[in-house]
């Protein structure tokens, strides 16, 4: 049955390809590499790790840029280009061999990785930096256990992804739902239990048009106030277009690329969501348009922000040998 699937869809891929394959064809914006090395800079996440350094620089994040860069490289493409081309031919785009199309096929591969590579290293893996329950609270409930730090950050970087669709100028908002099954009869999709249930970035409602909404400059407070009115915020975009019912019995969790806000804390819990990974450099705050004051308050749900593994703190101050020992 796969194999007759298969079939059908090079066939697709074949007489209808312009859309599917026009994805990779189609050349990034020339500034687009580096908006998002920009913008990766100035994210929460890097911005909180600069802080913990010496001098604040954000040089680490170029060096995980880098490792990221060769990693996905070695992943996603193929350095031979007859190889390339014998794959082209296997999957039925033997059109796509030709020049100038197999060039640019492979240019623009090349700036595809950089672009992921450049979004996956806004959630580095640095020094004891991860996803973190501050409070004191142990529990052995299985429904406030913390995912293994790779899978949160794995999940982290989709949202960071989503978060570059945003349709507000100022703050883009990723987030995406995942939950966890009680028994595994999944098959090989290669997640596991756990499974995809919606996702989401702060944009006008669905079916508006671009320009329905005003877009102003920031000085124009109260009309940007006015604005935000009409914003629906990644989170609740995830929790209204999921696509899964979110069940009581299973460990569900929401990644959010910045701290969830006082409308949007309520509508998590409402939901039945289990666990926030997120940043909390924006909780306890209040801005005239916006206000992050529930979330440090917020029972019943375990939050996961980004910070330095507070154990490893504690290690740290005791001389721990044992604490360096993954630093060298
Ligand atoms: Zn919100």
């Amino acid at each position: 049955d796969d194999a007759k699937l298969d079939a059908k869809a090079v066939e697709r891929l074949k007489s209808n390809s312009r859309a599917r394959v026009c994805v990779l064809l189609q050349p990034l914006v020339c500034y687009m590499v580096q908006f998002i090395e920009e913008t990766s800079t100035k994210f929460d996440f890097i911005q909180k790790i600069a802080k913990s350094l010496p001098d604040s620089n954000t040089e680490f994040y170029t060096a995980c840029r880098q490792e990221r860069i060769k990693e996905y490289e070695s992943l996603f493409l193929i350095p031979n280009e007859e190889t390339h081309k014998q794959i082209l031919m296997t999957i039925g785009l033997e059109n796509l061999c030709e020049n100038p199309y197999f060039s640019n096929l492979r240019q623009n591969m090349k700036d595809l990785v950089l672009v992921l590579a450049t979004v996956a290293a806004s959630v580095p893996v640095f020094d004891c930096f991860g996803f973190y329950n501050s409070e004191s609270r142990r529990t052995n409930d299985t429904d406030h256990q913390g995912l293994p730090q790779e899978i949160a950050r794995h999940c982290m970087i989709q949202a960071r992804l989503l978060a570059y669709r945003t349709e507000d100028h100022k703050t883009g908002v990723g987030a995406i739902i995942w939950a966890e099954e009680k028994s595994l009869q999944r098959s090989c999709d290669g997640t596991g239990a756990m499974y995809f249930v919606g996702c989401g970035y702060n944009a006008f409602p669905v079916g508006s048009e671009y320009a329905d909404f005003p877009h102003m400059d920031d000085k124009q407070k109260d009309r940007e106030i006015r604005k935000f009115r009409y914003i629906i915020h990644a989170e609740q975009n995830a929790l209204t277009f999921r696509c899964r019912e979110i069940k009581p019995d299973e460990r569900s969790m929401i990644f959010v690329t910045k701290c969830p806000c006082d409308e949007c804390v309520p509508l998590i819990k409402g939901a039945g969501i289990k666990q926030i990974y997120a940043g909390d450099v924006d909780a306890g705050k209040k801005k005239a348009d916006i206000s992050y004051m529930k979330f440090g308050e917020l029972e019943g749900v375990s939050k996961f922000t980004w910070q330095l593994n507070p154990l490893q703190n504690n290690a740290i101050e005791l001389h721990d040998p044992s604490s360096t020992r993954e630093n060298g």
